[in-house]
């Protein structure tokens, strides 16, 4: 086991809220104290209008905004922070694709290939899209142990023409690590782009943009330690700059006239409005004190604890863990025979400990797999081995109370 030591002091809410153990970090993480600082110092002393002052603090407002972005792009390793486009989280930022790249190329002979496995927020857009286009929408099936049938992947690339392919980096409710390159790879070959519903791995994965060679990445702060309300869409120059303005308004034009108006560049053409300024700087600072963290062995500290975890409620009679995959991150699925998710979860409640039960927003999903919803439960940087015990032993309570 690494020498990695969580640390929970950091996290004002895990210790004000003590003997909680919080176990829905798929959902939302905690927030350091760094970061709530962050939020206060920017209040407290920089608060002013971004890109438009002559003066002093709104120069040092944008100052902030700006090195925000840089900050993100080193995270993602992008070769530019104008390919950095700040939304309110991975849902806009899915949004923004479909609205604004996918009319470009889609038509009504065409396909957008997402998988079984998205949540709502990769699942939607696209069909809300492919309905107005006239366009196709298929989904990837998933196999029985949670990972992607590439077989069935690479059969849909040869037998339609798939313009886009948007697929999930990491499971929210599987916990799969998908095989990200290959898919890329392999959509590449054939003409589509693809598009990375980064939701899950930010937190939990070194994100190499370049090194992917995805066209688009999507992401939230809130589930890496940042500010709620706030989040990232990467997108390949050259197809940010093909690509139309989505909202319209302050910000992101160059001129307006009654007849005609004129846009600014990427990044701002897309961001339209008095962005969210505490949230960029909120997340520059969780991006920092994820690093850090990391530096310290943290991505094999969670790798123990998620096989510890499996491990440990493998003991329990009549539980099933829902996805087993060999690569996995983040979030332990389970069902345990003759109860019921809610039931269990409303039970753990009741001991304290914090996790989430029902179809985790991937109903097509949970069709798939014929199965009602999980019991979820999700790891932070902040759990200890201690945490998993705790989530053991109420459910050992739990299940005994319901087969009674
Ligand atoms: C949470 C989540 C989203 C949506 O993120 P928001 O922050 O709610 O916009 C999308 N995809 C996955 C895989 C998620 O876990």
């Amino acid at each position: 086991m690494s020498t990695f030591v969580p640390p929970k002091h950091d996290f004002p809410l895990l210790v004000n809220r003590e003997p909680i153990v919080y176990l829905d970090n798929a959902a939302t993480t905690q927030k350091p104290e760094v970061v709530i600082n962050a939020l206060v110092g920017y209040y407290a002393q920089n608060n002013a209008n971004v890109h438009r002052g002559v003066h002093q603090i709104s120069d040092e407002a944008t100052g902030m905004f700006e090195d925000a972005r840089k900050t993100v792009a080193n995270f993602l390793n992008a070769s530019t922070p104008d390919q950095i486009l700040f939304t309110r989280g991975t849902t806009e930022s899915l949004n923004l694709v479909a609205y604004t790249y996918a009319p470009l190329v889609l038509n009504d002979k065409r396909t957008v290939l997402i998988t079984e496995m998205e949540h709502h927020s990769n699942f939607v857009p696209w069909q809300l899209i492919c309905e107005c286009m006239g366009a196709k929408l298929l989904a990837v099936k998933v196999n029985s142990d949670g990972t992607l049938n590439l077989d069935h992947f690479r059969e849909l690339l040869r037998s339609q023409r798939v313009a886009i392919v948007s697929i999930t980096h990491v499971s929210n409710v599987l916990g799969t690590i998908n095989p990200v390159r290959e898919i890329i790879d392999l959509a590449h070959e054939n003409d589509a782009k693809v598009v990375i519903d980064g939701a899950q791995a930010a937190a939990h994965l070194n994100i190499n943009v370049q090194d992917l060679d995805c066209d688009f990445y999507a992401f939230s702060s809130h589930k890496m330690y940042g500010p709620t309300g706030f989040g990232v869409l990467y997108g390949r120059a050259e197809l940010l700059h093909e690509m139309g303005p989505w909202q319209g308004g302050g910000e992101m034009i160059k001129h307006v006239s009654l007849e005609k108006t004129t846009f600014q560049d990427p990044p701002h053409k897309f961001e339209a409005g008095t962005p969210d300024i505490s949230g960029a700087v909120g997340l520059a600072a969780a991006i920092e004190y994820l690093a850090q963290q990391q530096s310290q062995g943290l991505d094999e500290y969670e790798r123990h604890l998620l096989s510890y975890a499996t491990e440990s409620l493998l003991e329990i009679d009549g539980l099933r863990v829902i996805g087993t995959a060999s690569e996995k991150s983040g979030a332990l699925s389970f069902l345990v025979d003759g109860t019921h998710p809610h039931d269990l979860g409303t039970l753990l409640n009741e001991q304290q400990v914090a996790v989430r039960t029902g179809h985790h927003c991937a109903i097509p999903l949970m069709e798939a797999l014929g199965i009602p919803g999980t019991v979820r439960a999700s790891f932070g940087l902040y759990n200890l081995k201690k945490d998993v015990d705790r989530l053991y032993e109420a459910l050992k309570t739990a299940i005994r109370i319901l087969r009674k």
